[in-house]
């Protein structure tokens, strides 16, 4: 038989012409041996031939053995014969789909070991997920942590004995007839439900274990380098509680001891700074369960942090000519339906309550209040812009159980505005947001963001509200300012609602997370559902364009993020408490009395713990809050008319008179400064 030629494109745009059946190994080997050493799957890319679309994944239950388009990218063992003309990319332990691979091959040496270990095992299926990997499986007795500590260790030897990974092929209708006599009733299940009757069923073998799986995996079970066993949980077969109970255990797996701490640091750290936690340690807010889940009591310390927010979001807006309105919390369901809210938001409201002379509703959104203000007195094109600002609370109906402390709620403000202008106005506008949104960002410590510019489809401009032009016009004012101001960002095409284009801010914090708070959103629906005028230059009526934009978004969200961004040890100008007053006896009551009042007098926010407690337990306490100051005095202090001040975070203390603190710290607060 001779052996036909195929052609592999590599990434630098090189053609390697091999004999039909060589492996990406071989070509790998022959580019150079370190490469393959490194390479743990290839992906292929077919260079020729029609694309053919086939039945898409079943995601409940297991998409890696289900049918995959074609024409897409598909990863495939470094040991897989190369049949036809292919782009070919090794990949390597740097990409991210190797990351998948690998625990996907630790989840068959955890099902390995379980074999071993407990033979009368029965497998259900044990995919990779983002943070690791699982398998299902049935067992009569329950695994203890003992048990899982004694598979752990078994799949150490699993790992140490370097099994490769070899993929074989049996005809279905013998695999279904093992797996039935075994009572695999699982294997059975989707070996069934997943191949075609009289086709090769896909096997993987390493060592004696053998398992239905598509693949791919990592040449062998040594390169499983990094893993751990995390926990155990039950769920029925299939889901169904009339079917047995299986045993799922999770863990995850890494290419490298020090990938894997990482990741265990970062979710440590992540955990440190949750809120949810911190918002109790620091006795900032709570969810109390006989109000109601998403319902957040702001408690004295939050609620002054949520005070400096609100006061700086006011003035600011003050000076950067809105207008501040306050507007009811419930209105008529005819106001809704006007909005069209009743209409395409119903299922995110409360639902309407019955007074005697109409139904109710809590409102979603501010919108239609601030257009009802601006449609109560005629306006003229000298009016314009008008610019409405709220600190609004509003209320949006989320499902039971998915509630997230600070983060999901039910009941939220926004620092909502609506600006009303002419065309003309429109990039002056925009631009002014943008400026808006950065002074938060960077006010409250966050100096690095991200930008979205969801615009329309093109190519289904049937769907929009609103006429061309203005489209056109918001598109390109969004894009202009952007562009002047040198903020990279990324267009999102189709990505906009139907009723206008928008800006999307997402702020990243300390730890690389991105989290959406500020919007600047276009609609050129309502002002025509509401048939909002302005009498131009022209005498003739307009209609005026409408901006919604948030820049926290929600209070309470932004709050959240806050507390995690600083963990809880917040600049001086927001803590709740600045300074900690620390007596060392009653002896020194007086001068306590006497720094408290100076420093309340300089707008400090003080504390003085003037219980009759040792002195380094009440450090300590004031140091658990995070708070920035601690003033420690006794008799050489009030001789001296000085203070011994700690500062959070560091551990030499200064002596300084009372004033040169005092200044000090007014200096920071001032500009809100984020050190101390
Ligand atoms: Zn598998
Ligand atoms: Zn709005």
């Amino acid at each position: 038989m001779s052996t036909q030629n195929i052609a592999v494109h590599l990434p630098d745009g090189s053609v390697k012409e091999v004999p039909q059946g060589t492996t990406p190994l071989e070509i790998a080997n022959s580019i150079s041996p370190r490469l393959a050493a490194a390479s743990v799957v290839a992906r292929l890319t077919p260079v020729t031939g029609a694309a053919q679309a086939t039945a898409a994944a079943d995601e409940s239950e297991a998409g890696m053995y289900a049918a995959q388009d074609a024409a897409a990218p598909r990863l495939v063992d470094l040991a897989t014969p190369l049949m036809e003309d292919t782009k070919l990319d090794l990949v390597t332990e740097k990409d991210p789909d190797a990351l998948k691979v690998v625990r996907h091959s630790a989840a068959h040496v955890l099902a390995t070991a379980v074999l071993e270990l407990f033979p009368e095992t029965k497998l259900g299926h044990g995919p990779a997920t983002d943070a690791g990997f699982f398998y299902d499986f049935y067992r009569e007795k329950p695994f203890t942590p003992e048990d899982l500590a004694a598979i752990e260790k078994k799949m150490a030897e699993v790992v140490a004995r370097d099994e490769p990974f070899m993929h074989e092929f049996a005809p279905r209708e013998k695999s279904l007839e093992g797996f039935e006599k075994d009572g695999d009733f699982m294997k059975t299940h989707f070996v069934t439900k997943f191949t075609l009757p009289g086709s090769e069923v896909s096997f993987y073998r390493n060592g004696n274990f053998i398992d239905f799986c598509r693949g791919p995996h990592v040449p062998s079970t040594g390169r499983v380098k990094a893993f751990k066993v995390l926990s155990l949980a039950g769920a029925y077969w299939l889901g169904d509680e009339k079917n047995p109970q299986l045993q799922r255990i999770y863990g995850t797996a890494f290419f490298s001891k020090k990938e894997m701490d990482e990741h265990f640091a970062r979710l440590e750290e992540a955990a440190r700074r949750d809120h949810r936690v911190l918002g109790k340690q620091l006795e900032l807010f709570s969810i109390q369960e006989l109000a109601g889940a998403g319902l957040i009591f702001w408690h004295p310390k939050g609620a002054m942090i949520r005070k400096i927010m609100e006061d700086w979001m006011r003035e600011e807006c003050l000076k950067r000519g809105y207008q501040l309105v306050y507007t009811p919390h419930v209105a008529r369901v005819n106001l809704w339906q006007t909005s069209g809210h009743e209409g395409f938001y119903a299922n995110n409201m409360f639902t309407p309550m019955e007074l005697d002379d109409a139904m109710y509703r809590m409102k979603p959104m501010n919108c239609p209040f601030h257009i009802l203000i601006y449609k109560n007195s005629p306006k003229s094109y000298r009016d314009l812009p008008v610019r409405y600002a709220e600190l609004g609370n509003v209320y949006r109906y989320e499902r039971s159980g998915t509630m997230h402390g600070l983060l999901r709620v039910r009941g939220f403000t926004q620092d909502d505005a609506h600006i009303f202008c002419m065309p003309s106005q429109i990039e002056s506008e925009v631009a002014a947001c943008i400026d808006f949104a950065e002074a938060v960002l960077h006010t409250f410590g966050f100096t690095e963001f991200k930008v979205e510019l969801s615009t329309w489809d093109p190519n289904d401009r049937a769907h929009y509200a609103g006429s061309n032009e203005n489209w056109d016009l918001a598109i390109r004012s969004l894009d202009n300012v952007l562009k002047q101001k040198g903020i990279p960002y990324k267009t999102m095409p189709g990505e906009a609602a139907f009723y206008g284009p928008k800006i999307d801010i997402k702020l990243v914090d300390v730890l690389g997370r991105l989290w959406q708070l500020s919007t600047v959103q276009f609609d050129f629906n309502l002002p025509a559902r509401f048939e909002l005028e302005y009498v131009g230059e022209d005498g003739e009526r307009h209609q005026p364009v409408m901006v919604h934009r948030a820049l926290f978004g929600s209070v309470e969200r932004f709050f959240g993020v806050l507390i995690e961004h600083y963990a809880g040890a917040f600049p001086l100008w927001l803590a709740p408490v600045q300074v900690g007053l620390v007596p060392i006896s009653e002896r020194h009551a007086v001068y306590a009395e006497k720094v408290e009042k100076a420093l309340k007098d300089a707008g400090l926010r003080v504390e003085t713990d003037a219980r009759n407690e040792k002195m380094n337990a009440k450090i300590r306490d004031f140091a658990l809050q995070k708070t920035p100051y601690i003033l420690v005095f006794g008799d050489k202090e009030e001789g001296a008319g000085t203070v011994n001040v700690r500062t959070r975070g560091k551990t030499e203390q200064v002596s300084l008179s009372l004033d040169g603190f005092i200044a000090k710290a007014k200096a920071l607060v001032a500009s809100q400064s984020t050190g101390l």
